[in-house]
């Protein structure tokens, strides 16, 4: 009997599930918003239920409606893709606790690892490095606090434990920041997340964002599919991102990947997973783990040929795979842009209606993307219109690639990134892989700014 798995998100990262489901001879069902009724991917889907008005909140955040229509369709398991519900350990739990299979790690898993403080401290657990710092209770006297702050030494990063989305931290570089600091991220943290708990890290200073793609089949068995480089960031978010990251140290790079692994194992990891690195000198330090597919995932599929989506679905639903570290190989170099509806300059974003569109294409080319001409981009939810993936064997082909499908592809009607990532495809810094995490914002911009 085939299994029916429900989708639960929208964009590109749904139709990319649907297309997978499908190749697996799964049933699909494909909910939406109000305001997403032209989603590409629900053409496709063998069934769509609508799940409340176009605010996120009332329908892709909205879990007894998700659930409705999982029982109605008859649902055997729910994919939850990236953002929206997809690390809510409390939907997992309510999936699992309604007799759905939630497509990913255990409940109990995401929140572990939800925890910065706990994640921090089973990564050490596996011989994972982290970044030294301080993750007891903070003393209240500044007398015992300024003892800490002499230990790690300035700058200092004071973070939540539950934050997330490059919220609930703050940098100080001398006493007075941190006592400061730490009074304002204590209220946010409480008032964004309920929780107020903070711990230090040593702030690691212009560093590369590196992260190793795990897998593991929820039995103990779990293998490692190399590293990504997402160091071209904006506000924390990625922008470009390649596999594999390239002038890493070997010997730094095999003790991580290892640990990784290890990590895995230990919590009989399910599913597809991320944990994500600071590296600096030669030095990985462990920032956190996301327990879900990632956006940039693509490119680790490009250079291993592991399909991330559909072995997520073969674990969740038992079907036949085995995972096997020498079975993985990886070859040449592959490179992500995403393409977003904003101002390419200012980030203002840019919904409305793609009056002509056209895709790249040709050997190597990959576009993952919702979006087709006449589509109007709603203005509720994420700007991430579509992802242009290179894969070729060597990092400056790659960007050559990369070049040619940026020129053919256009979009007409609103603004996008797109000649950000072309003038990108043109920098001395970025094409001789120079930059950093804050390269992009400090430097690259700067340009731009005539005030
Ligand atoms: P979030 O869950 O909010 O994304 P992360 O812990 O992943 O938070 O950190 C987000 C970003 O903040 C990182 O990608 C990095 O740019 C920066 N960051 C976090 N910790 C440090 C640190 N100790 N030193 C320097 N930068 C850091």
């Amino acid at each position: 009997m085939s299994h029916k798995v429900l989708i639960a998100n929208r964009g590109e990262i749904a139709l990319r599930a649907l297309r997978a489901c499908k190749e697996l001879g799964l049933k699909t069902v494909a909910v939406h918003s109000d305001g997403d009724v032209d989603l590409k991917h629900l053409r496709f889907a063998d069934e769509t239920v609508c799940i409340g008005p176009a605010s996120p909140l009332e329908s892709y955040l909205n879990v007894p409606s998700i659930l409705s229509a999982a029982e109605v369709t008859n649902t055997d398991a729910i994919y939850p893709g990236y953002g929206f519900l997809a690390e809510d350990y409390e939907f997992a739990e309510q999936c699992e606790v309604s007799g759905f299979k939630f497509i990913g790690p255990s409940s109990k898993v995401i929140k572990q690892m939800g925890d910065k403080i706990t994640a921090k401290t089973i990564a050490e657990d596996s011989g994972i490095p982290t970044v030294p710092g301080y993750k007891d209770a903070l003393p209240d006297s500044e007398e015992d606090l300024l003892k800490i702050t002499n230990k790690i030494g300035f700058p200092i990063m004071i973070k939540a434990t539950a934050g997330g989305g490059g919220r609930g931290m703050r940098v100080a570089r001398n006493f007075k920041e941190f006592i400061d600091g730490i009074n304002i991220t204590k209220q946010e943290a409480m008032n964004a997340f309920g929780n107020d708990t903070l711990y230090l890290e040593k702030y690691i200073e212009n560093p590369r964002h590196i992260e190793v793609q795990v897998f593991g089949d929820g039995k103990g068995e779990a293998i490692h599919l190399g590293t990504r480089d997402c160091s071209l960031q904006r506000r924390h978010q990625k922008i470009i991102e390649e596999a594999p990251a390239i002038d890493i140290d070997e010997n730094a790079l095999d003790l991580v990947l290892n640990a990784c692994v290890k990590l895995c194992k230990k919590l009989k990891y399910e599913g597809a997973g991320t944990i994500e690195f600071l590296y600096k000198d030669k030095e990985f330090f462990f920032i956190e783990m996301n327990t879900r597919i990632q956006v940039e995932h693509p490119v680790t599929e490009m250079i291993t040929m592991f399909d991330l989506v559909k072995a997520q679905l073969k674990v969740a639903l038992n079907l036949d795979i085995t995972l096997n570290q020498t079975n993985i190989t990886f070859k040449g170099h592959a490179m992500e842009c995403r393409i977003n509806a904003e101002d390419p300059f200012t980030f203002v974003p840019s919904p409305g209606l793609i009056t002509k569109m056209h895709p790249p294409g040709g050997f190597g080319v990959r576009f993952d993307s919702h979006i087709y001409s006449g589509y109007k981009v709603p203005p509720y939810y994420d700007s991430l219109l579509a992802k242009i993936i290179t894969a070729t064997n060597k990092r400056s082909s790659c960007i050559k690639r990369m070049k040619n499908a940026l020129d053919e592809f256009f979009v007409e009607g609103i603004k996008t990134n797109h000649s950000l990532h072309l003038l990108l495809m043109e920098d001395e810094v970025f094409c001789n892989n120079q930059h950093d995490i804050n390269y992009l914002e400090n430097i690259f911009m700067k340009q731009f700014n005539n005030d």
